[in-house]
């Protein structure tokens, strides 16, 4: 199964893609991670998107639509994958389609998480991840269960917080959504593709209403 998740900054995509992960054993295709883990190894790539990713703006489509492009040429998403964050422009969709069409690959359903931008903004500042496994928490709504400690991996302080994660640049991040972004959920509606579910609520009562929304 391919699925797109589309969504503001701190809508639940990654959460939520981590728990469908687990229980459909397809993969994650996360652009934001990818570019954080370019970053992180010192790359040429890495350092010529770190101004950009912490000011909130969008990088190129080139460098997304390149990485996204490996990962399928290298067969990582042969039994399907989710991608989240991914795509956030026109450019970026058209290319999607045409590689996968390439590849024999289908798109099953695209997924749009709405979410108001007060609870977005106390979801992004309030957001944390294990910098060993990758696992998402939040201060209030999804804290660990020992203080310091990973649930997932048992990583003891690990936690990390993204610079980009404030209030200046959820501003930008929430601007360029609804300019470039959210005009992909009208291009997956006229493509038959589009399901709508509402992101508030509890992380498992939102799981539920996706697992309607994919196999329903
Ligand atoms: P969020 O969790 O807030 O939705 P992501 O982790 O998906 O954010 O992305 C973090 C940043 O990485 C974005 O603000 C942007 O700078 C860059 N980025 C990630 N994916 C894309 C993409 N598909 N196109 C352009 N920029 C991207
Ligand atoms: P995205 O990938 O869309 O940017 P995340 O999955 O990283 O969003 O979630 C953003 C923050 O909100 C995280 O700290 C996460 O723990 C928290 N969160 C995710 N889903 C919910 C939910 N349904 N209710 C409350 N908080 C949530
Ligand atoms: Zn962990």
């Amino acid at each position: 199964m391919n699925i797109i998740l589309i969504g503001p900054p701190g809508a639940g995509k990654g959460t939520q893609a981590q728990k469908l992960v687990v229980e459909r054993g397809i993969v994650q295709l996360s652009t934001g991670d990818m570019l954080r883990e370019a970053q992180a190894s010192g790359s040429e790539m890495g350092q010529k998107v770190k101004d950009i990713m912490a000011r909130g703006d969008l990088v190129t489509d080139e460098i997304v639509i390149g990485l996204i492009a490996e990962r399928l040429d290298s067969g990582a998403a042969g039994a399907g994958a989710i991608f989240d964050g991914f795509p956030r422009t026109l450019g970026q969709a058209d290319a999607l389609g045409e590689m996968m069409a390439s590849k024999g690959l289908a798109l099953d359903c695209v997924v749009a998480m709405t979410v108001d931008d007060d609870a977005l903004v106390a979801r992004v500042t309030g957001r944390f991840t294990c910098g060993n496994c990758g696992e998402v928490y939040h201060d209030a709504n999804k804290p660990p269960k020992h203080a310091n400690t990973c649930d997932k991996c048992d990583a003891k302080d690990s936690f990390k917080r993204r610079p980009d994660d404030n209030e200046e640049s959820m501003r930008t991040r929430l601007f360029n959504y609804y300019r470039d972004t959210s005009t992909l959920i009208g291009y997956y509606h006229a493509k038959g593709l589009l399901k709508t579910i509402d992101g508030l609520g509890e992380i498992e009562e939102v799981a539920g209403r996706m697992n309607v929304a994919l196999d329903g």
